[in-house]
Parts: C-alpha cells; structure tokens; sequence
C-alpha cells in the first residue's frame, strides 16, 4: 500500500534550526513496503527524492520540490557474539534513545556520543562524532535501498568510506540510496575513552571524590558538558556545528601558530592540522554578533542560531560573512557542515 502523500506540507517542525519552508509532496514510512512505494511515486512523476531523519543537520533555504521522505523505520534486534553485541538498528530510530538503550543493556561504546541529536540513519552518513568517538569506530554494516531499483544493498565498513563527519553518502552515492539501518559492533566489557580534554577535566573531578568512573557516569558527563556548551535547539532553534573543523597543511599550520601562538591545533596522522573553526571565527570578532533575527552563539562561535523567524537565506547570508571574514583573516576556506536544501 502506497504511505498517505500529503503536497504542501510545512517543514518548520521538521528542522532543528525551525526554518519555514514547504515540501511540495510529504510522506512518512514505516517499513520497507512504505518506502518502496513512495520510490515508486516519485519515480512515476519524474520528481526528486530528499530523505528526512531528525533535521538536525540540513538549511532549508526555501521550499524542496518533489517528496520529502520522512524515514521513521523502527526497530531495534541484537545477537552476542566473541565477548560483543552487534545491533541492528532502524534508520528512525532516535540516536539518543539508542545510546542510553545500549547502556542499560551493558552493551558499551557510544556513551561519549550521549546526546547528539537525530536519527541512526543520518549518523552513518555524517560518521558522526564527539569527544575523541566516532560513529566509524563502532560501525559493522548498513543496508540502503537503492532510490531507482529499490534494491538493498549491504556495505560493510571499508565501502563506507568513513572520514571527518564524511562518508561515501555524501560523495560518490550521494542521492543514490536510502539507508534503512545500521549495525554497530559494542562492547560488553566497559571500555572507557575519556582522553578528550573536557571530558577528562570532569573525569578528575569526579576520580577526586572517590567516584567510580563507569560508561554511565561518562555518558552523564558527556551530556552534561554538552547541555553547558551547546544552546538546546528545542529551545534556541540551531543545527549544531555550522562549519566543519579546517584541516590545514603543517606548512600552514607552522605559519599560523607563528601568528598565532595560542591557536590551539591537532595532529592529524598525515602531518596535516586540525583547528577548531570556532576559534578561527572567535579571533574575526564574530561571536555573539546579530544579524537581524540570526546570531554566532554567544558562548559557541561555531554555532549560528535562529533567534525567531530567521529565514534560511538569512542563515546562509550570515553563514557567508563569517566565511569571508575567516577567509580574508587566516586565508582557510570554511565548509559548512550541514547540508543546504530548496537553495
Ligand atoms: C545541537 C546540535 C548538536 C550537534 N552535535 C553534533 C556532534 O557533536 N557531532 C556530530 O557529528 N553532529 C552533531 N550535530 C549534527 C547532527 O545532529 C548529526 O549530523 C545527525 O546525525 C543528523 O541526524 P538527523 O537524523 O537529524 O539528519 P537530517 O538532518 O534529517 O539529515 C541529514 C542528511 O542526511 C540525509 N538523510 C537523513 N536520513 C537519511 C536516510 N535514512 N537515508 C539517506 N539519507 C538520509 C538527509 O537527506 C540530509 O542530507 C549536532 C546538531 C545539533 C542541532
């Protein structure tokens, strides 16, 4: 049976930074028979497809022709195998829930990726990150259909192509698939990773207490410095990191840090550096400024936030300023890191 196809539907409710824009045809799909048909649909008038998970990562900058896909495939199933839990989960499922499910199970590995917004579709295609964890870490396999065949498709790790918030979705598949889950490979034995800088800040804290430090208390740690850091996109509309962090030659990097002696930096394994894109706007003046209803977070530059009824075009045209003005000041081009639609 083909899903209810509603046209004209609002987006607003749909995207994180609360953007007002219009899918021209809407659908949600609950199974693999819901998305097969909606394929079909879209296919039969010609029109293009864009999947939906969270919207915590996307810039609606204007209305999207053809059928949104809203992928809301549930469903969660597991087997121990070798001391490790493999999971399978469905692309709708919460990234959050999943995390603290896996804790309450003993199943351990993601607490430092604690509340990231999204879906478990969505993070495989960003290889999501935070606090020294990767998705790509954990990463078995997904299965994606195929958007012209409908054909499922398995790819294992190394066909994922997994970088810095990158995988092979965003490049040489990208638009070809629909991810319909991802299997992750846990640990049943704690396997704590608290080197990051503000994670281990607490860990001390906590260690000095007398404190036994568990993939719990880490979890609650991670979301604790994430709920200081980050505004709450419920309540201060936002899509997360605005630009990605630059990776620079160490040619440059030397230059810079000559300049810039306190420019903090990290060695990637190539030589080249990696250098948080929030300092670099911080050091152009940028944060907290306002732009009408958009603002650079007052705490965290990286950030562009929607102070009420910021329009896409307007994110953009800040996005644009400060992407300049770190340009003309550091001569490192910033990517943004969210992906922009109906552009
Ligand atoms: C406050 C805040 C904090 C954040 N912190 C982090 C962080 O620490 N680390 C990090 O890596 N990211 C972070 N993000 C970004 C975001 O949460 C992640 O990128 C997340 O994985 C996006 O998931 P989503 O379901 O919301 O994706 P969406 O925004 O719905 O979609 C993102 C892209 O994936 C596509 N897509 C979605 N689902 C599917 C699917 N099933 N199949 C094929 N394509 C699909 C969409 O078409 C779109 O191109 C943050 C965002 C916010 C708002």
């Amino acid at each position: 049976m083909t899903p209810t196809i509603l046209e004209k539907v609002s987006l607003q409710s749909y995207n994180s930074l609360a953007l007002p824009a219009e899918a021209e045809y809407f659908c949600s799909v609950e199974n693999h028979s819901d998305l097969l048909a909606a394929l079909a649909f879209a296919r039969s008038r010609d029109m293009p497809v864009t999947p939906l998970g969270g919207g915590s990562n996307i810039v609606l900058a204007g209305d999207i022709l053809g059928l949104v896909i809203l992928v809301n495939l549930k469903g969660v199933s597991s087997r121990l195998e070798n001391g490790s839990a493999y999971i399978t989960f469905g692309a709708g499922e919460n990234w959050h829930d999943q995390v603290q499910h896996c804790l309450q199970q003993g199943w351990y590995g993601l607490e430092n990726l604690s509340l990231i917004p999204g879906n478990m579709g969505a993070a495989a295609i960003q290889n999501i990150g935070a606090y020294g964890v990767e998705l790509g870490d954990l990463f078995v396999s997904l299965t994606a259909m195929n958007r012209l065949s409908g054909e499922l498709v398995e790819f294992d790790r190394a066909a994922c192509e997994f970088g810095y918030r990158d995988s092979l979705f965003k490049n040489a598949a990208r638009d070809r698939y629909i991810i319909v889950d991802i299997c992750l490979g846990l640990s049943l034995e704690p396997q704590l990773n608290i080197q990051y800088p503000a994670l281990q800040a607490l860990v001390d804290q906590h260690l000095a207490t007398g404190a036994e430090i568990t993939p719990e208390l880490v979890s609650t740690m991670v979301c604790q410095i994430r709920r200081e850091k980050l505004p709450d996109p419920s309540i201060t509309p936002n899509a997360g990191s605005f630009f990605k962090n630059p990776v620079i030659s160490q040619a440059k990097a030397l230059q810079l840090a000559q300049q810039y002696p306190q420019m903090p930096r990290y060695a990637q394994a190539n030589g080249d550096s990696k250098v948080p894109a929030g300092w670099l706007i911080e050091q152009c003046g940028f944060k907290g400024l306002q732009r009408g209803p958009v603002a650079v977070h007052q705490d965290q530059a990286l950030v562009l936030v929607n102070l009420g009824g910021a329009s896409g075009a307007q994110v953009l045209a800040l996005g644009e300023e400060v992407r300049t003005a770190v340009l003309e000041h550091f001569e490192i081009a910033l990517e943004i890191e969210p992906r922009v639609y109906g552009a």
